[in-house]
């Protein structure tokens, strides 16, 4: 336990010549890490479990911005539309829609970012550059949704060129599609990408929004 406030400023200053924003990652972590960490003035913090989001949020400040970073179930997007503020890993027009309903229901906009899958690892997460364009292609008018860019996860190798190249594939992509379906306006700007093992590299390459986890907080243990 307890948060590593070396590695939480140290964090800081690489992202501040980036104007990069941090989602400090609490998945598994108790309550009072998160409380240590938003005393040090942090505001944005990530879980990827909707039933342990929507506890942590009920117990701590109103002011935190809660990033769902995790795989949603479209079942699940009830239990947060009312508070999340936004959710990285949409990787479905359906689920899109139904974020779409249920921030309605709360008069609320909720940010999403689509989910590339960018990494060599065979994974059933993420959508392939075609299927971006055909759900951007599709998605008409979704009122209670901004799509405001992509999130990507890289390959876990130590080929930092080969990460690089990942990280830099999706940067041009977020571009292509800021071109094509948000022209002059600007609003989809956001590369969800680097965690503890490669936000520096993925920095170099664009990131906006880096979640971090184990640096923080120390390892986790799902035992
Ligand atoms: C857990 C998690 C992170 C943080 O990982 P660390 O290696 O602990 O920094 C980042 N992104 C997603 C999607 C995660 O699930």
């Amino acid at each position: 336990m307890a948060v590593n406030f070396n590695n939480y400023r140290q964090v800081l200053q690489q992202l501040e010549p980036y104007h990069a924003r941090l989602v400090a990652v609490s998945k598994t972590k108790p309550v009072e890490d998160i409380r240590e960490l938003y005393a040090a003035g942090q505001r944005i913090f990530g879980e990827n479990y909707v039933q342990e989001m929507v506890e942590k949020a009920g117990l701590l400040p109103q002011d935190i911005q809660w990033h769902f970073i995790g795989h949603l179930q479209t079942n699940k997007v009830k239990y947060i539309a009312p508070f999340v503020s936004m959710i990285h890993g949409v990787d479905s027009l359906k689920l899109l829609a139904e974020i779409s309903k249920q921030s309605l229901k709360h008069n609320r906009v909720t940010d999403c970012l689509l989910q590339v899958h960018i990494a060599t690892e065979e994974t059933k997460f993420g959508l392939s550059e075609t299927e971006v364009f055909q759900l951007l292609d599709q998605a008409g008018e979704l009122p209670g949704v901004r799509i405001t860019g992509l999130m990507g996860m890289a390959s876990n190798t130590d080929d930092e060129a080969q990460v690089r190249r990942e990280f830099a594939g999706l940067k041009a992509l977020r571009d292509t599609i800021r071109e094509k379906y948000f022209p002059g306006a600007g609003t989809f700007r956001e590369l969800s990408t680097g965690m503890s093992g490669d936000y520096k590299l993925a920095l170099e390459e664009g990131s906006t929004l880096v979640r971090i986890g184990s640096l923080l907080f120390g390892a986790r243990n799902y035992a």
